[in-house]
Parts: C-alpha cells; sequence; structure tokens
C-alpha cells in the first residue's frame, strides 16, 4: 500500500467515555462488519473484557474508508487498553500511530484518563483530533467542554467535533477528518526492515499471534526475522491483516500495520515493544521505547484445595503464555499450604488473572494481601528485593526503599479539601494543582505504590461523591521509614499475615489484625494469645479464652440427636482446620483475614 493513503490512529478516553463503541460504529459505518454480525464492543473479545466492559488487550483493524477527494484510504485503528495497570502497552499502542481520536464524554468532560492518555499522546508528536462523544444524551453539554478541551490542547472550541457514537451521527466526518488531519505514515522502504510489535496474543490454534508496526522496509512471508532485544530469529509462516478477521497478505511495508506468525508458543518470546528486523539483512538499531515488561504487585495464590495444586501450576504456565507481565514461583505458607507467589502489573491484573483461574480452570483460590516490591539495602552492603514481606530480612538495615507512583486526579474543585486529606494520609506530596476550568482541578501527586494499589480509588470515590478520577504511573523508588509487623498466635509467627507497613502506621495494623483474629478463631483447649510484634517488640495483643473440655456439657437433658449433631459439626470442622504450632485454625479464618473488603 503506498504510505500517502494509510492512516494509523487510536481512540483515547477515559473508561467509559465510549471508545469501544464508536470503534464498532466506524466499522459498520464502513461495512468492515455487516450490519447482522454487529454486536456490541466488536473488538473487545476476551469474555472478561465484555463482563467488566473494560479493554485489557489492544487489537488493531484495518478499515478501508472512501473519503471525500474520492480517493480509498486504509485506516488502521489501534484499540488500547484502558485502565493504568496497562500504561505501558497503552504507550506502546500510541507510538504505532500518527494521530489520535481524542474522545470525551459530553456529558462528563475531562477525566483523569483523557489527560494521562493526552500526554502520552503528546509525547508521542501524535496529532489529536479533538472529539465530545454521546452529543444525543440529553445532559450533554457539548459547548462547555468544547471550551474545556480547545483550552487544554489549544484549539479553537469550533475545532472540537461532536459525535453520538451510539447512532452514527458524526462519525463519518471525524473519518474524513481523519483522512485530512492525520500525517501518512513515514518510514524508509530500501532500508533493512524494523517493524515494532504493539501487541502479541496467544492462540490455541495458531500460536503467538505478533501484532507489528512497520516503520522502514518490508516484512514478507518465509522471511527468517529476528527480534532487536534478544537476537532470538524466527521464520514468519504467515503475514496478514485484521479487516477484522485475520486475513493473509504478501507482505507489510513502510507504515502498514498487521500480523506475523512465527510458531512461537509463548508471548514472552514476542515482546511488546521490540523491534523485529530481518535476519538477513539486520537493521542496526532498535526503535526506541522498548521496555521488559515489571511486575509491581505480588500476592500469594494458593488452592483451597490442597490437591488443585498442580492444576493451579498447570493453569499458570497456561496464562503466562498470554502474558508477559505474570510471573509465579512456588511458595510455602505454615498457614496456606502449598501455592505460588505471583507478580502483577497492578490490582486489576491481578484480579483479573485470578477470576481466570477461577472461572476456566475451576480453582477455588486464596490469596494474600498484595504487596509492593521493596528493595533493602543493609549494612554490610548487601541487597534485598523483596516480594514477599515474609522474607523481609533480618539483620541490621540500612535503608529501605519503596517504589512511587505519579498521580493526577480530577475533580470538580469543591472537593480539593477531601482529596488533599487523603493523599496527605496516605503519605503524598503535591506536586502542583491547575484549574481546567473554574470548578474542575488537576492535582498532581507522588504517592506510594503501596498506599495507592490498594483500596485508595474508593476512598478517593467516596469522599468525591464519585466525581474525582484517577491515573497514575510508576515513578522510580523513594526511601522510607518501614517496617515488618508479624502476627503471632501462641509465639509463633503466620505466615501469610506478615505485612510490611509504614512505622506511623504499624500499630494500626497490628491492633486491627489481633481483633480481627480473635473473633474468626474459634477456642481451644487452651488459652491462645494474638500478639503483633514489630521485630521483638510486642506492639498489640489480644487473647482467646480456653474453652472446657467437654462440648457436650452445654446440652442438658438427654437430647441425643442433638448431642449427634454437635459431634459431626465438630468432625466436620475439624477437617479444614490448618494448625499453626499447636493451635488449631480454621481456614475460613485465614481466608476472611486476609479478604480485603
Ligand atoms: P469505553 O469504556 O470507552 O470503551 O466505553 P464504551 O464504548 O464501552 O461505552 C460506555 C457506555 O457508554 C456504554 O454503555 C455505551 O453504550 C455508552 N455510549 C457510548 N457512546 C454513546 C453515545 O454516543 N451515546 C450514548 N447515549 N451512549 C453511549
Ligand atoms: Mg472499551
Amino acid at each position: 500500500t503506498d504510505p500517502a493513503l494509510i492512516r494509523n490512529f487510536c481512540i483515547i478516553a477515559h473508561i467509559d467515555h465510549g471508545k469501544s463503541t464508536l470503534a464498532d460504529r466506524m466499522l459498520q459505518i464502513t461495512g468492515v462488519v455487516e450490519d447482522r454480525q454487529m454486536r456490541a464492543q466488536y473488538l473487545d473479545r476476551m469474555d472478561i473484557e465484555r463482563e467488566r466492559g473494560i479493554t485489557i488487550k489492544s487489537q488493531a483493524v484495518r478499515i478501508p474508508f472512501t473519503a471525500l477527494d474520492d480517493n480509498t484510504y486504509t485506516l488502521d485503528l489501534i484499540d488500547t487498553p484502558g485502565h493504568v495497570d496497562f500504561t505501558y502497552e497503552v504507550s506502546r499502542s500510541l507510538a504505532a500511530c500518527e494521530g489520535a481520536v481524542l474522545l470525551v464524554d459530553a456529558a462528563q468532560g475531562i477525566e483523569a484518563q483523557t489527560l494521562a492518555n493526552l500526554y502520552m499522546a503528546l509525547e508521542n508528536d501524535l496529532t489529536i483530533i479533538p472529539v465530545l462523544n454521546k452529543i444525543d444524551l440529553p445532559a450533554a453539554q457539548p459547548e462547555k467542554y468544547a471550551e474545556e478541551l480547545a483550552g487544554i490542547i489549544g484549539c479553537e472550541p469550533s475545532d472540537v467535533l461532536r459525535v453520538s457514537a451510539k447512532t452514527g451521527e458524526g462519525v463519518e466526518e471525524l473519518l474524513n477528518e481523519i483522512v485530512r488531519q492525520i500525517p501518512q505514515p513515514v518510514g524508509e522502504a530500501e532500508a533493512p526492515a524494523r517493524a515494532m510489535i504493539f501487541d502479541s496474543v496467544y492462540d490455541t490454534y495458531r500460536g503467538v499471534v505478533t501484532y507489528v508496526r512497520v516503520v522502514d522496509g518490508r516484512l514478507s512471508p518465509r522471511e527468517r526475522i529476528q527480534m532487536m532485544s534478544t537476537r532470538a530469529s524466527h521464520e514468519i509462516l504467515e503475514i496478514g491483516v485484521s479487516s477484522p478477521e485475520p486475513t493473509k497478505c504478501d507482505g507489510l511495508g513502510v507504515g502498514e500495520v498487521g500480523y506475523i506468525i512465527t510458531g512461537v508458543k509463548d508471548v514472552r518470546q514476542s515482546k511488546v515493544g521490540d523491534t523485529i528486523t530481518s535476519l538477513n539483512r539486520p537493521a542496526t538499531g532498535m526503535l526506541s521505547g522498548y521496555q521488559e515488561p515489571k511486575p509491581m504487585v505480588f500476592s500469594g495464590l494458593y488452592p483451597i484445595e490442597g490437591t488443585d495444586y498442580p492444576v493451579l501450576r498447570d493453569a499458570l504456565e497456561k496464562l503466562q503464555l498470554n502474558d508477559a507481565a505474570l510471573v509465579f514461583e512456588p511458595e510455602t505458607s505454615a498457614a496456606l499450604g502449598f501455592g505460588f507467589r505471583c507478580g502483577f502489573l497492578g490490582l486489576l491484573h491481578l484480579e483479573i488473572t485470578r477470576a481466570r483461574l477461577e472461572r476456566e480452570f475451576n480453582l477455588d483460590l486464596i490469596s494474600t494481601a498484595p504487596n509492593v516490591v521493596y528493595r533493602v539495602e543493609m549494612e554490610d552492603a548487601t541487597e534485598h528485593v523483596v516480594t514477599n514481606p515474609s522474607e523481609f530480612p533480618a539483620g541490621k538495615i540500612a535503608a529501605i526503599y519503596e517504589p512511587m507512583v505519579k498521580a493526577t486526579v480530577l475533580s470538580p474543585s469543591d472537593y480539593i479539601g477531601q482529596i488533599m486529606e487523603l493523599c496527605q494520609e496516605r503519605r503524598g506530596d503535591l506536586q502542583g494543582m491547575d484549574y481546567l476550568s473554574e470548578d474542575r482541578v488537576e492535582m498532581r501527586y507522588i504517592l506510594p505504590m503501596a498506599e495507592i494499589v490498594f483500596d485508595f480509588f474508593d476512598h478517593l470515590k467516596s469522599r468525591t461523591k464519585g466525581y474525582a478520577s484517577l491515573d497514575y504511573e510508576p515513578t522510580g523508588e523513594q526511601q522510607a521509614d518501614l517496617v515488618k509487623v508479624d502476627i503471632l498466635l501462641q509465639g509463633e509467627a503466620v505466615d501469610a499475615f506478615s505485612a510490611i507497613v509504614h512505622k506511623d502506621k504499624a500499630y494500626t495494623y497490628g491492633v486491627e489484625m489481633t481483633k480481627k483474629l480473635r473473633e474468626l478463631i474459634p477456642r481451644q483447649q487452651f488459652e491462645v494469645p494474638i500478639q503483633a510484634a514489630v521485630g521483638a517488640r510486642v506492639i498489640a495483643r489480644e487473647n482467646i479464652r480456653a474453652i472446657r473440655k467437654d462440648v457436650l456439657a452445654k446440652c442438658y437433658g438427654g437430647d441425643i440427636s442433638r448431642k449427634r449433631k454437635l459431634l459431626e459439626k465438630q468432625k466436620e470442622g475439624k477437617k479444614r482446620m490448618k494448625m499453626v504450632g499447636r493451635v488449631e485454625v480454621p481456614q475460613e479464618a485465614f481466608i476472611s483475614a486476609l479478604s480485603t473488603d
């Protein structure tokens, strides 16, 4: 295809502002998907995505479009994931485009992800087309938000397009503007091939399908290619485009977007952000921006039934084929038995993985409280990377470093006080504040990741009546006063409950955890002290009093059936007990104590 007739673009939007619906309408208006095959959110393929209404994996689709100038253009729409956990994947999708449609709900206005994505698009030098969506809604305020949008990107309010992705109004005009405003791709057709991987998906039948954007040169079937980050080489078995079903073609040239299949079985051999070149005539430099996927949040996953352990291992291996960011290694817990310590990009990634394990592999799982990764420097100059609180090093610590995030909060200005209060409680540091319009404010914070990944968003929502939105990205590490709190039953530490917390919060954590456990653990034949300790120092304590030996003493008279019931109940209870030292703890207690809500 002549690059002059190619336009590569993506749609960026805050969640729910209508990105998937707009993509649907584009496919329908251009006849790519026939009306009768149309289903909502055509591009969101994974079940969990459809259920939760979020796009997890990006997809590309080729849309032929005859513009007002009577030329038929090839529009490549690259759908990007909409959630903060997948920022890196978003950034690679953006890097595969020359332009972006910035879509904003005309009844909501700009939100945190709108801005975060806009900044990322500007960093990649993309042409931005501002668009207000949902103009069919009675609550839409296009005048107001066109002004807001124009103010941010520096255009006139009249340059802001207005569409309804639902009814299709304005969508054809938008396609014409994409052709008119977004530059054609430029690259050197005669140079050694360079193509960027912006997505990589495992398919049971075809192996890994790698989505690429060719920058220079050309990729052809049967050619041997090389991954520039690892130097691994493969043969291209199939090359094609999604329109939207996979369609073979005889090669991809400058500016083209498509997929290749090489027979590799694991997405880690075909990593997002990597550069593909030709083995016989390799390029000298990689395309910029490649990063290794890096898990940010760790959690222990344990099967509730111990016999499910091998099933869990197989399931994790299967998921990993399609998820380069998922890492895991076996772990044993005195409290929970055999399981795996798993690393995730963020909390949503954890939730999705867990849901898939339970649903697709029919597993019942316990997950331990998630934690971030700490770096501990010892006085003897050794260093530990801690992904599991119970492995926090003993000995003389020189410094502990925790990962930080750069957060953007957008909110009506009425809630500035509440947001500042929350961010302060979470050890945040205000970096700056800007008014987007007279009643909407953008606040920028540096916060410890540990304070933000768990329930921060829920608190932010409840303190702002749901109006604030949040986006964040990792930004290095910072030294902090952190301690490990252990929870002990009868003097013995229960590994699954160890946590790394800020010094000022250790006491609260200790008190809450010991209280919770006192309620959850049944009385035993002897007294059981529950303690929270930092090192050798006990900071909180509860007691479970002993029971008298004869459980039947409670039953007056000779109601045999009642006695038997009680005995049976006791026997059944025994089966699901875990021993911690001499203490019998029902597995239920662990599960409830570890559940975050
Ligand atoms: P995404 O999260 O950005 O992909 O948003 P979706 O495309 O999933 O849309 C979120 C919700 O907004 C869905 O319930 C859509 O039906 C609805 N929606 C999207 N576009 C429009 C529109 O133009 N008008 C109206 N009334 N609703 C829309
Ligand atoms: Mg969507």
